[in-house]
């Protein structure tokens, strides 16, 4: 009987080398307040310039979410009151965003979903703040890191679309290259806001979730809270407008502020950054950018290729690793073959190694070669494993592993008399039992060509071989 309505702020750290508003390193990792100077430290009399790159990482996401793209982007201050923000003040954008009014689509259940966009804005993250027993401690390493936030109207229902929208979103900006996307770093973080109400009603009051750090408490939080909310309702009470926090060791969302407490965000305009007004050139810059999305790659893939669900989530999760995918194939090796040893015996590898796809020392060339030998019954399944490993520790091809180590398949029908005629002579009570009617026998004496050529013959044709010889 109620309705829920969810919508999600995500912010993310850009791939911009330097920060939004100076040239101080935008890395993470580095020691303590080392890269920081005059104008991210807020010192008076700092002039702050934008950071062009960062610009068109932002644009670029906002094109990528069907935006109205601004053609004058402008940047105003927001009042803050923390200590993690030296100047008092954000720099932020908030009467012309970089683009607003868009869309994305997600995949909830097999079912297409359009999830509007409101506002994509650019600003820069504060630093941070670290509490030791009696003292707080900030590093402004942080402080100015050029940060784009998304916020989505709220269309998402429970917490199970927030954390489909959460990873979609995740691998969205990775395919674009604009950020890492990585939570545990911080680089990604996202704050929610939930509301429910009597069906048909619109949306209730609102609800804020700050800081939530996984996909996992996303989904887990929204749906702490709309279960909350609605015994709030049962009960008769109403549900008070106040931001909350989620408790990861109790599982609960607990009161951080309520509305009374709400900090007054005043923006006024920055008069120190003229606004952005982007050229055709840069515009360009921003459609070249722009890449096949995640979800419609896997639409193609599973169309495209006939593989299953699964394998095509695995393959397109990475686009470099979607793209390796679509260079073997390329090279003729059958597609069923390449993307189940890439999620099965490569991954082992990868993982064994501790190495990404693309570092491994087996290329694309090297892939479809192995995959070809085994195709083509010149090598039987468990030599082709043991061929990857060696690719793995030495760093050599396929063939010339094959070729050195004697472990290409005997398939010449000549060697396979030979060879199956000495196993016969040497185990002729075998022989002569199953001629008298005993079949059980057969496998023993497959089983002894096999031990003879060291599993390298070509099982199929000994197998022929053998019924010829035995009748
Ligand atoms: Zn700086």
């Amino acid at each position: 009987m109620y309705e829920s309505f969810v919508g999600l702020e995500i912010h993310i750290h850009l791939l911009a080398d330097s920060k939004m508003f100076c040239s101080c390193k935008a890395q993470y990792g580095d020691e303590e307040n080392t890269n920081v100077c005059p104008v991210c430290l807020g010192y008076p009399g700092v002039l702050p310039t934008a950071n062009e790159k960062a610009l068109e990482l932002a644009y670029t996401v906002a094109e990528a979410l069907n935006c109205e793209l601004s053609p004058r982007t402008t940047f105003e201050r927001k009042n803050y009151f923390y200590p993690d923000m030296p100047k008092n003040y954000q720099i932020s954008q908030f009467e012309h965003p970089v683009g607003k009014n868009g869309w994305v689509e997600i995949e909830v259940n097999g079912e297409k979903k359009k999830i509007r966009i409101h506002d994509v804005h650019l600003e820069e993250d504060a630093g941070k703040m670290i509490h030791a027993g009696d003292v707080s401690l900030i590093d402004y390493n942080r402080a100015g890191y050029p940060l784009l936030e998304i916020v989505t109207e709220p269309d998402l229902v429970r917490g199970e679309d927030a954390e489909i929208y959460l990873k979609n979103f995740q691998r969205l900006v990775r395919y674009l290259g604009v950020s890492d996307g990585n939570m545990e770093e911080g680089s990604l973080r996202c704050d929610a806001n939930v509301s429910i109400n009597l069906e048909g009603q619109g949306l209730g009051r609102k609800v804020e979730i700050k800081n939530l750090n996984s996909s996992r408490f996303v989904k887990l939080a929204l749906n702490y809270e709309i279960d909350r909310q609605s015994l709030l309702l049962d009960e008769g009470k109403i549900v008070s407008q106040e931001t909350r926090l989620w408790n990861e060791n109790r599982d609960i969302t607990t009161v951080m502020r309520s509305k009374e407490q709400a900090l007054d965000y005043r923006y006024f305009p920055e008069p120190d950054l003229p606004p952005f007004c982007p050229s055709d050139d840069f515009l360009q810059k921003v459609k070249d950018r722009q890449v096949e999305l995640p979800l419609y790659r896997k639409d193609r893939f599973i169309k495209e290729y006939q593989l299953t669900e699964d394998q095509t989530e695995f393959i397109i999760d990475d686009k470099a690793v979607a793209d390796y995918f679509e260079q073997v194939i390329s090279l003729g090796v059958p597609t069923d073959m390449v993307a189940t040893w890439l999620s099965g015996d490569v991954q082992k590898e990868l993982n064994k190694n501790n190495m990404k796809l693309l570092e491994s020392p087996l290329s694309p060339e090297r892939f479809a070669e192995l995959l070809k030998y085994l195709d083509e019954d010149r090598i039987h399944g468990k030599l082709a494993k043991q061929t990857l490993s060696a690719v793995f520790d030495e760093n050599k091809s396929p063939g010339d592993i094959i070729a050195e180590k004697g472990w290409e398949q005997i398939s010449n029908a000549d060697q396979v008399q030979t060879l199956i005629e000495q196993v016969l002579a040497d185990n002729q009570s075998v022989v002569d039992a199953i001629k008298s009617g005993d079949d059980r026998q057969r496998g023993y004496l497959m089983g002894q060509i096999m031990k003879k050529t060291n599993g390298r013959i070509n099982p199929q044709i000994a197998q022929k071989v053998l019924s010829e010889k035995l009748g």
